[in-house]
C-alpha cells in the first residue's frame, strides 16, 4: 500500500482529524489495498465501543407528501407521476406496535418536508407512541422546520432527529436543491436541533451529481467538527421523473470506504448500513457493517406505502413481512460475526 495513505489511515485512528487536505487525499488514493486496512481499523474500533451488537430502527414513512423540490428526490415536489400518501395516527401507531413486537426500541418517522400546521398532528403522534411505549426512543426525520417546531416535538417526547445536512460545501449544495432552499438554513437546522436537546444524526449522499473528493473531505470535516450522535450515508441513486434521472449512481465502494472513515473520525457514532446501499448490492448492509457501521433500520411501513414512498428507483420495498425480514437480518448478521440487540440503541458516551 501507498505508504503516505497508510500514514493518514494511520494517524486518523490516532488522532480521530485529519485537515480537509488530506482527507481528500485519503479519499484519491483509495485503493483495495487502503481499503481493506481502514475497513479493520474501523471494525475494531466499533467493537471497543459497541461490542458485536446491532442496533436496529423500525422505519415508519410517515408520509411523501413533500413541500420541498429537491432535484435528486423521487417524492420531490414536482414529480407529478408519485401518488401521494400520508399515514394516520392509528396506522402509525400499530406499526408500532407490530414492531415492538419484533424487538424494536426505536422507531423513526420519516416523510417529506410538511407545512408547519402539520406540526401539533406530529405532536399528537409522538405522545401517543411515548406513552405507549415508555421504553422506546422516537428519531423524527422530516426535514427543515423553525426552531420553535423542533422544540415542540421535542417536548413531545421526540429524542432524536435526522436531518441529513446532504452537502457541506455551499454551492454544491446549491446545485443540488432549489433555489427556495438554503444551505444556511440547513446548517440553522441542524444547530437548533442539537441545541434543542436531540442526539442529532447528519448524513450525505455518496455520488450526488457535482460532488469532488474536495465537497467530501468538507462532508467529513463537519461531521468531525458538528460531532453528531449518527450520520447517515448511502450512494445516490437516479430516479427516472427527477431532473438527475440520467446521472450514474454513486458507488459502494466508495460508500464503504466513507463508512471506514466516519467510524474512525468517531468511534461512537451510530452509523447506519442504509437502503441505498442494500438497493445497489444483495449483501450491502453486511458490507456496511464490515466497513464499520452498526445501525440498520428496517422497514416497518405498510407495504402500499413502501411502494408509494420511491426516494429512488429500485428501492428495496421488498412484500416480505417485516417479521421474516427481521429474522434473516438476524441471520445475516450473526453470519459476520454481529448480533441484533433489542436495545434503544442510544450513542455511547464519549
Ligand atoms: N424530508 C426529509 C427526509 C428526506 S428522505 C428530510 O428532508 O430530511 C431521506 C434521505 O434520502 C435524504 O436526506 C437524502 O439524502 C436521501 N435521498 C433522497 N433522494 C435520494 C436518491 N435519489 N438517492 C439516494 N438517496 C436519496
Amino acid at each position: 500500500m501507498n505508504k503516505s495513505i497508510q500514514t493518514l489511515i494511520d494517524r486518523l485512528e490516532q488522532n480521530h482529524a485529519l485537515t480537509e487536505a488530506e482527507y481528500a487525499a485519503l479519499i484519491t488514493g483509495r485503493t483495495e489495498e487502503a481499503a481493506a486496512y481502514l475497513a479493520e481499523k474501523a471494525r475494531h474500533a466499533r467493537r471497543r465501543v459497541y461490542g458485536d451488537q446491532v442496533y436496529i430502527r423500525g422505519l415508519i414513512e410517515v408520509s411523501n407528501i413533500c413541500r420541498n423540490d429537491c432535484l435528486y428526490c423521487g417524492i420531490r415536489r414536482s414529480n407529478t407521476n408519485c401518488a401521494r400518501y400520508r399515514l394516520t395516527a392509528e396506522q402509525i401507531l400499530s406499526c408500532c406496535r407490530s414492531g415492538y413486537a419484533l424487538g424494536f426500541r426505536t422507531f423513526v418517522l420519516q416523510g417529506g418536508e410538511m407545512d408547519t400546521h402539520m406540526v401539533d398532528a406530529v405532536c399528537r403522534v409522538v405522545r401517543a407512541i411515548k406513552a405507549e411505549f415508555p421504553d422506546c426512543a422516537v428519531t423524527l426525520s422530516l426535514g427543515e422546520y423553525p426552531a420553535e417546531a423542533y422544540q415542540a416535538m421535542f417536548d413531545a417526547g421526540a429524542d432524536r432527529y435526522l436531518l441529513r445536512h446532504e452537502t457541506a460545501d455551499r454551492a454544491h449544495y446549491q446545485s443540488l436543491h432549489p433555489a427556495s432552499m438554503s444551505f444556511d438554513n440547513r446548517m440553522r437546522c441542524l444547530r437548533d436541533l442539537k441545541a434543542t436537546g436531540y442526539q442529532v444524526g447528519c448524513g450525505f449522499m455518496v455520488g450526488s451529481p457535482g460532488q469532488t473528493a474536495q465537497t467530501l473531505a468538507k462532508d467529513l470535516k463537519f461531521v468531525e467538527t458538528f460531532a453528531p450522535a449518527m450520520c447517515g450515508i448511502g450512494p445516490f441513486i437516479p430516479h427516472r421523473d427527477t431532473p438527475f434521472r440520467d446521472k450514474p449512481a454513486g458507488s459502494v465502494e466508495l460508500t464503504l470506504y466513507l463508512l471506514s472513515i466516519l467510524r474512525l473520525i468517531r468511534p461512537t457514532l451510530l452509523l447506519p448500513a442504509t437502503t441505498a446501499l442494500g438497493t445497489l448490492r444483495p449483501d450491502g448492509r453486511e458490507q456496511g457493517m464490515l466497513a464499520g457501521a452498526n445501525v440498520v433500520m428496517p422497514n416497518l411501513s405498510p407495504p402500499d406505502a413502501r411502494e408509494k414512498y420511491t426516494l429512488y428507483n429500485g428501492k428495496l420495498h421488498s412484500g416480505a413481512e417485516s417479521a421474516q425480514q427481521v429474522a434473516e437480518l438476524k441471520q445475516r448478521m450473526s453470519a459476520i460475526g454481529m448480533r441484533v440487540v433489542t436495545d434503544r440503541g442510544d450513542a455511547a458516551a464519549g
